[in-house]
């Protein structure tokens, strides 16, 4: 099935220029990127965008981590995108993450983990759309 699915480079990402390291692993993959842009979270998108992180005891230090400087999200299609792009992420915690992953190669810690990826079509749809829309996404 042809789906869409929100990456999120972070802002540790971003700061280490690794938006083309990104955009290139995704798109050697045979996905597509369908939109892309960068931006400043301000506290209150970064706490709507995690809402339904708000009880963890994490939540706080992510949305901080999250306002610390730009971050760049993007709309992947491609047929099962949303498991394909978070088996290219690899695992949260970056100790945990396969050999190859963005985690593995690039992420400092599970909260720094240099990238976002929407996990199931319903998280997708709303993603996708906190940040695009609709003719945004070509
Ligand atoms: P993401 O949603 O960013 O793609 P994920 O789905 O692998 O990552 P979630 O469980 O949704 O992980 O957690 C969202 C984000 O919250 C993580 O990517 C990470 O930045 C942060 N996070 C998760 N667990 C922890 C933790 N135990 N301590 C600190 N930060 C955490
Ligand atoms: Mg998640």
């Amino acid at each position: 099935m042809i789906e869409r699915t929100l990456g999120i480079i972070k802002p540790d990402g971003v700061a280490r220029n690794l938006i083309g390291e990104v955009l290139r692993r995704v798109e050697q993959s045979g996905l597509r990127i369908a939109a892309a842009r960068i931006l400043k979270l301000d506290k209150a998108k970064a706490e709507g965008f995690y809402a339904v992180h708000k009880e963890r005891p994490f939540f706080k230090d992510l949305v901080a981590y999250m306002t610390t400087g730009p971050v760049f999200p993007f709309v992947i299609e491609g047929e099962n995108a949303i498991a394909r792009w978070r088996e290219l992420m690899g695992a949260t915690n970056p100790a945990n993450a396969a050999p190859g992953t963005i985690r593995k190669d690039f992420a400092a810690n599970i909260e720094r983990n240099t990238v976002h990826g929407s996990d199931a079509p319903e998280t997708a749809k709303f993603e996708v759309a906190y940040f695009f829309k609709q003719e945004e996404i070509c």
